[in-house]
């Protein structure tokens, strides 16, 4: 048992061994910070509520670290990599294990539907867990969101500050349009935060894991949702305004100030409270009334 465990890739030495005899140099640019951590890794794969019976995607593999831990644990592991030098070091590092598959593609970019409905039985539980690319976080996320694949939970690790907004509430510094966006799909809770030491090579910032448990059912009602994350959108150009001064100007060519003020007094909206102030189920209200006048 003791050899096993000293033999995981998520520890100083096998990183950087498996590293030199491959001669593999990290890319910056592509967020390549791995974790070296195997109690931080068990402490993510156990938030995620991984057992014999899931399936999991990973994003952005690595040297396998997380993959491997994975493995250990999950039913199927299928992972994306964009980085095709990693192909020789992953196909030895993960050689021992059976239930993998690295698709060597950007994230961004892959047919991930068809991948799924490749790789998974229908109707099995499907779970995203991945130490993100920190550069790409958000638009990776808001992909696998807007898209409406079939995923039960993210646990993903990423810079501090975004997680806190990920998982922000009404009337705080980090409530935006991207608090809403992820609110509107899931239930958002930050389970730790992760020091920089625990990656080599060190990032410059502070993480922390986000647990997306997604809602099968919303809790808000949006006839439109486009029109929806617009006005979410248009809300929040400056923070500092009013959400009828930020509408009015986002709308001038469609509604007078006055007749926004007097749509939004009557479905319960103060016009003059911020963008921060005003929940989901407020976006929704004025988008749903909106829809009608538009
Ligand atoms: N999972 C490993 C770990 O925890 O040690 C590595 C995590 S590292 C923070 C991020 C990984 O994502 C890198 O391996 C990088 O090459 C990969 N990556 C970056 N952009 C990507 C993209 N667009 N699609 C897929 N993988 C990507």
């Amino acid at each position: 048992m003791k050899k096993i465990m000293t033999n995981f890739i998520a520890t100083p030495s096998r990183t950087q061994a498996i590293m030199k005899e491959h001669r593999f140099s990290v890319k910056k640019s592509l967020g390549q910070n791995f974790l070296i951590d195997v109690n931080i890794l068990t402490h993510i794969i156990d938030s995620a509520g991984i057992d014999s019976d899931s399936n999991v995607i990973e994003i952005g593999p690595g040297i396998g670290s997380l993959t491997e831990q994975l493995a250990l644990k999950a039913k199927k592991v299928v992972a994306f990599e964009i980085d095709q030098r990693l192909k020789p070091v992953l196909a030895s590092t993960l050689e021992p294990y059976d239930n993998i598959k690295i698709i060597f593609e950007d994230i961004l970019k892959a047919d991930i539907e068809s991948i799924i409905k490749n790789e998974f039985s229908p109707g099995e539980k499907i779970h995203i867990v991945a130490n993100l690319p920190y550069y790409i976080t958000t638009p990776i996320l808001l992909r696998l969101l807007h898209d409406k694949l079939p995923i039960d939970t993210m646990t993903v690790m990423m810079q501090k500050e975004v997680a806190e907004r990920m998982a922000a509430k009404p009337n705080t510094k980090a409530y935006g349009s991207l608090t809403i966006a992820v609110q509107y799909y899931t239930n958002a809770e930050i389970v730790m935060e992760v020091p920089r030491t625990v990656f080599l090579p060190q990032p410059n910032v502070t993480s922390s894991v986000l647990h997306l448990d997604l809602k099968a059912k919303k809790d808000v009602d949006v006839q439109d949702e486009n029109l929806f994350f617009e006005i979410i959108r248009a809300s929040f150009v400056h923070r500092r305004k009013t959400i009828l001064n930020n509408l009015s100007v986002f709308y001038k060519e469609k509604i007078t100030k006055s007749d926004l003020s007097l749509i939004l007094t009557e479905i319960d909206i103060d016009p003059k409270r911020r963008g921060e102030s005003i929940s989901i189920e407020e976006y929704a209200k004025i988008s749903n009334r909106f829809l009608k006048i538009l």
